[in-house]
């Protein structure tokens, strides 16, 4: 852990009025109050029972005495343990309630995407180019509203444990070729090159392809974004014993050095995207991350500020598809 870093955790450790707004929690009730005010219970519990030990010869005092201590830490350790539980029940409440609005939103915005393709399956030709570019903007919000309804349900489903995977035997060089396909609109307007790179023995893995599709796009679609034009972004392949490692380079901004360790928390977005005004919820990695971790693999990267990023992952591999 840098300096830096660990400067930072220690002051939020102890910054308990911070920690109490973020928790939701009275000063007093925070972990971090507790577990201070804990120590200094037995720090003076000790003190005091080596006093009276020492100043009183009887047991009836000693035992009443250790009696006392023994109650105060039962009641403080009973604080914590009903912060705690509250702490989960919010959460709990929190994920159910994303997970229930999410899931009442598709329906809802899936019919807007619907009326908006009616609407100009209808009058072809009779729209005006006014009319068009509304319309066309519509689109777009709606896609983008979609877009973070879906993450905002799997960022639910992670949470409660309920990802379900549908694993089938593919080839993982097929599921690239389609990502790319997917990726393609986007990389044409923004100017960025896309490079791929499939051995010669196909990578075969027991995947959810569906799934493992959303990590490509996700990687893929981030390594467009934080490119700037006339970029190169690479996917190739590399086999490490009983696993295959995908990698998808850019030349782009890059993380700051500083930020790199946040990447993966819900919602993070680093300075250079917030600076370049990209588009994004900061959930596509979190999801990304569980879902190659729940089928046996691993997602990490390496990256440069303004020379680069390198996102990988790895899959098992197996011998043939069945
Ligand atoms: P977002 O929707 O913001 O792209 P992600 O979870 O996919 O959310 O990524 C989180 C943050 O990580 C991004 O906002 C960006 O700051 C950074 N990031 C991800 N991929 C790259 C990349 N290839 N190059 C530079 N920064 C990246």
């Amino acid at each position: 852990m840098s300096w830096h870093r660990f400067k930072k955790k220690l002051n939020d450790e102890f910054n308990l009025k911070k920690q109490a707004d973020e928790l939701g929690l009275k000063v007093w009730q925070t972990p971090s109050f507790l577990f201070i005010a804990m120590g200094l219970v037995i720090v003076i519990a000790i003190g005091g029972v080596y006093f009276v030990s020492n100043n009183y010869d009887s047991p009836e005092i000693l035992v009443i005495s250790e009696s006392a201590v023994v109650a105060v830490l039962f009641s403080i350790g009973n604080l914590i343990i009903s912060s705690v539980d509250q702490l989960a029940r919010a959460n709990k409440m929190k994920t159910e309630f994303v997970s229930v609005a999410s899931h009442q939103l598709k329906t809802p915005i899936a019919e807007i995407n619907w009326q908006i393709e009616l609407l100009l399956s209808k009058f072809p030709g009779g729209l005006s180019e006014k009319q068009q570019l509304l319309i066309g903007q519509i689109a777009h919000s709606s896609q983008k509203m979609a877009r973070l309804v879906n993450d905002l349900l799997d960022v639910a489903h992670i949470d409660q444990g309920k990802l379900a995977l549908a694993k089938e035997d593919v080839d993982l060089c097929i599921v690239v070729k389609e990502a790319i396909i997917n990726q393609h609109p986007f990389a044409i307007s923004a100017g960025v090159e896309i490079k791929s790179f499939c051995p010669l023995t196909s990578p075969n893995v027991s995947v959810d392809r569906k799934r493992v599709g959303v990590v490509l796009d996700n990687l893929l679609s981030n390594a467009i974004k934080y490119t700037k034009r006339e970029g190169t972004v690479e996917i190739f392949f590399e086999t490490k014993g009983n696993a295959v490692q995908v990698h998808v380079r850019d030349d782009g901004v890059g993380i700051p050095s500083r930020e790199q360790h946040d990447i993966f928390k819900k919602f993070f977005r680093s300075n250079n995207s917030m600076k370049n005004n990209t588009d994004g919820t900061g959930l596509g990695l979190y999801i990304a991350k569980n879902i190659i971790e729940q089928s046996g693999g691993k997602l990490w990267f390496q990256s440069i500020e303004n020379i680069g990023s390198d996102f990988f992952f790895s899959l098992p591999t197996i011998k043939k598809l069945t």
